[in-house]
Parts: structure tokens; sequence; C-alpha cells
């Protein structure tokens, strides 16, 4: 099966024809993980998972929703709601059986402000984050985080951020598991993450040329060389970054194709044994029944 282990489908920007894009996704034979960013496009999320065999859901509140700021991205843009962790509303969708993890969580630095403004929202998005963490904890379900660094970052400083929380929460309550989704730091913070017992998600940012791209240790290419097939996971984070030969257009899950075929041939193997791999990690990562 073809793995899109993070995807917005749910989202607006597939009103007009989710059901085609549906169709594809499913004559590919795939699996995907639907990720809410709030509490609106968390039960979306489920809604959309209960009805498909192989879609499931991951609900929670994106670190950039706690800031009431506009955001532009890509190829949609939305308003972020300043939303708080409803924890019932969030126990709620859990109760309907379709919910294999907790995010997307995480810390954004690019889409808040610079000086004091930014960093009381910087301190609320650890707040919320380590309410994640908890909720996580209590469900016994694993995290998906999001990392983004500030806009003009000479290095990539977020990722600091993350491993003193996770570190820190670690220490104190025990190891949970989880996924830093969309990787593109280098290759000293991925073998920081995997110690930590966490997975990472590789999309299509991989197959854009390096250059543009700041990697403080050499390339993605080279972060996926050095660390084992058993902690990656494949992932769209659609409609957002659209592998490099549909770049400009909305990204949807099926392209994750392009991110497979990659990683296939840095890691000089066939597809479709690439494929059951990540398949399998997705399958431990997520408690589903293995191969
Ligand atoms: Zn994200
Ligand atoms: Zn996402």
């Amino acid at each position: 099966m073809l793995i899109d282990s993070h995807c917005h489908l749910q989202f607006q920007v597939y009103s007009e024809d989710r059901k085609e894009v549906i169709e594809k996704c499913l004559s590919k034979d795939m699996f995907l993980n639907i990720v809410g960013t709030q509490k609106d496009t968390s039960k979306k999320a489920v809604d959309l998972a209960s009805a498909y065999e192989n879609f499931y859901a991951t609900v929670g509140v994106h670190p950039i929703q706690h800031t009431a700021t506009a955001v532009i991205e890509e190829n949609t843009s939305f308003i972020s709601r300043g939303e708080e962790f409803d924890e019932d509303f969030f126990e709620d969708l859990i109760v309907t059986g379709q919910v294999i993890g907790i995010g997307e969580t995480g810390l954004d630095k690019y889409h808040i402000p610079e000086g004091e403004a930014g960093n009381i929202a910087f301190e609320k998005q650890k707040i919320l984050f380590k309410k994640h963490i908890a909720f996580a904890r209590k469900h016994n379900l694993p995290l998906i985080v999001h990392v983004r660094d500030a806009k003009n970052a000479e290095e990539s400083s977020t990722h600091e951020d993350v491993f003193e929380i996770l570190e820190e929460e670690w220490k104190e309550n025990g190891n949970i598991k989880g996924v830093l989704h969309c990787f593109t730091g280098n290759i000293e913070q991925a073998k920081r993450y995997i110690d930590l017992g966490f997975y990472l998600g590789f999309g299509g940012v991989i197959t854009y040329p390096n250059k543009g791209n700041k990697y403080v240790n050499g390339s993605l290419a080279d972060v996926i060389d050095s660390i084992p097939l058993e902690k990656i996971l494949t992932e769209t984070d659609a409609p957002y970054l659209s592998p490099k030969k549909y770049r400009g257009g909305r990204c949807e899950p099926w392209m994750v194709e392009e991110v497979v075929d990659f990683i296939a041939e840095r890691k000089e193997m066939d597809v479709d044994k690439l494929n059951d791999i990540i398949e399998n990690n997705f399958r431990e990562l997520f408690s589903l029944s293995l191969l």
C-alpha cells in the first residue's frame, strides 16, 4: 500500500472535488492519516475517516491556531482562530474509534511576529504543546509534531525548543511514540528524534532542489541516507508542499508516490519493498495490526 501519514484532505480547498481526489487515492490502495489543525478540522478528519476503510484521523490544535494571525500558505489561506485546547471535545472524537494520533502539535516560529508579541505567542505554543503531550499520554496515542523555524532563522533553532520539552517530559514521565512530520532538519537533529523514539516523516520537500533550502548539515537526501528505513514515514502535508513534479498546484495525497520514488532511489531499493516497510512503520507507530 501507499502511505500518506499526514494530509489535510478535509480542508476547504478540496470541497469542489474531494470525491475525485478520494477515488484516485482508493485506486492506488492508500493508507491516509487525515490530520486536524483545530476543533472543526479535527471533527471533519474523523468524519472522513469514518467513511473509508483505510482512512484514519489525528486530532488536535496546530500551534499557529493558538495565535490569531492571518496565515497565507502556498495554495490556500485561512484565518487562525486563537483556539484553546478543549479536552472534552477531543475526547468525544477519540470515542469514535477513528483517531490514531494526537496533533498536529508542536512549535512554529514562522507565523509569529518578532519581538515581545512573538515571545508571548511562543510561550503559549509551548503550553499548548505540553497539553497535547499529556493528552496523548492519557489516551496512549502517538504525537504528530510540527516544527517550523522563524522566517529569517540563520539555523534551525526551533528543534532545540522541541528537544527541551520532549527530553524533560520523557525524563519525568517516560517516553511516548510520535512522528516529527515534514522533517527538514539536519542529520544530528534526525538522530536525536530517533533516540527519543520518534519516526521522521518526509514529504514533497525532499524532491525540491537543495538550492534555496537551508540545511545546516548537507541536504535532506543525506539525512535519508544516514537513518534506518525502520524510522521513515512518507507524507504529503496536502494541500501544501506539492512534490517537484506538481509544484505550483494543489497537493493531493496520492502524490506521495513522488516521495516514495525519491527515497527508493536514495536507498537503492525496489519501490514495492519500500512501501511494505513504510506500511509496517505506519502500522507500528499507530498500533494497527502488522503485515
Ligand atoms: Zn505541519
Ligand atoms: Zn500538516
